[in-house]
């Protein structure tokens, strides 16, 4: 396909980036420019930013750039439906060749869409966005992403160290997404299921331009339970070769026990060595019990089939009508 043909869709998912959102739209308006003058993409090439149920004044900001002409198209999340979920509705709103994702708060550079671009014309349907520095991050934040992607890859989830969700995929990768029907769609594991040809493009994350993250530590132990449990069996099996390991652990002992009883005139009388194993013993149950409960509940939820986001309304400009539909 000849490159000035090559529809681009940057989708941007929104949750209450009204403090960012200027700077971003400018940022992204600039680098499209400078790839439809290079003829790298088609001038039809637009900017789709997801209001993800923000309350502050990000659709307003989204509905102006709409109304005053830019390339940009607006689609609103009837409720606050989670990023992940915001950045699929983009997807799918879009018609383009090649979509490019990337978070609003511009931590991830956006000039690396260029090379994205260029990596896709060359033939790779999946460009993953992959953080070479990420000194602006905190170090708890570094840690816990590191532990993160070490644990994921352990257990045996298809993983690509330090990317998130900053990739370019092409037509045929967005239509392999939709068929994944999953509630929890944890696209960072699925994207390299995918099984198209990939690569990465490398760049430094630098820090949140402007307002808060929206992953505090509660979100962030959701979305890497989520991410585990949707990928992986492995602490099911863990749970199960644990507790044979303490049940024969526990037989072993009750037979030092009873020789200990027998050759010793007096039994040892020790509290501890009772109290704590049933301490021990309670924690790795309930453990194991809220482990299987993880499942369980994902279960349900999937068993639910509920849609896993609602479009309240799209706005786009005339022209790209035919091309984004909802
Ligand atoms: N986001 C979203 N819905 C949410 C939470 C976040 O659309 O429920 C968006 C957010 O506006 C941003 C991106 O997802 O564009 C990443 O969020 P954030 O930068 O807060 O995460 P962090 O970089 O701190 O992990
Ligand atoms: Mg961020």
């Amino acid at each position: 396909m000849p490159a000035a043909s090559t529809i681009l869709s940057i989708v941007v998912p929104c949750f209450n980036e009204q403090d960012v959102l200027c700077e971003t739209c400018s940022r992204l308006l600039a680098v499209r420019a400078a790839l439809v003058a290079k003829a790298k993409i088609s001038p039809r090439s637009h900017i789709v930013f997801v209001d993800d149920g923000s309350r502050d004044s990000t659709w307003q900001l989204i509905e102006a750039w709409v109304q005053g002409g830019s390339p940009v198209t607006g689609v609103k999340l009837s409720r606050n439906c989670g990023h992940q979920n915001a950045l699929l509705a983009g997807m799918s709103c879009s018609r383009a060749d090649a979509v490019v994702t990337i978070d609003a708060d511009l931590q991830d550079d956006e000039t690396a869409i260029e090379r994205m671009v260029d990596a896709y014309l060359q033939g790779c349907e999946v460009v993953y966005g992959v953080r070479a520095r990420r000194d602006s991050d905190s170090w708890f934040k570094r840690v816990t992403a590191r532990g993160f992607y070490r644990l994921l890859s352990a257990l045996g989830v298809p993983t690509v160290f330090d990317h998130a969700d900053y990739r370019l995929l092409g037509r045929r990768a967005i239509d392999y997404l939709q068929r994944f029907g999953e509630i929890n769609l944890f696209l960072r594991g699925v994207v390299p299921l995918l099984g198209l040809r990939s690569c990465a493009v490398h760049y430094d994350r630098r820090p949140r331009r402007a307002g808060v993250s929206k992953y505090p530590l509660r979100r962030m132990i959701e979305f890497a339970l989520d991410g585990i449990t949707s990928f992986s069996i492995a602490p099911l099996r863990a749970i199960t070769v644990v507790g044979m390991g303490l049940s024969l652990a526990c037989v072993g002992l009750a037979g030092w026990a009873l020789a200990v009883r027998l050759t010793l005139a007096e039994a040892v009388p020790g509290w501890a060595s009772t109290i704590l194993p049933i301490f021990f013993l309670g924690g790795v149950q309930l453990f194991c019990v809220g482990m299987l409960g993880e499942y369980i509940g994902k279960i349900y939820m999937e068993s639910k089939k509920r849609p896993r986001y609602l479009i309240e309304t799209v706005a786009k400009p005339e022209g790209l009508q035919r091309r984004a539909g909802a």
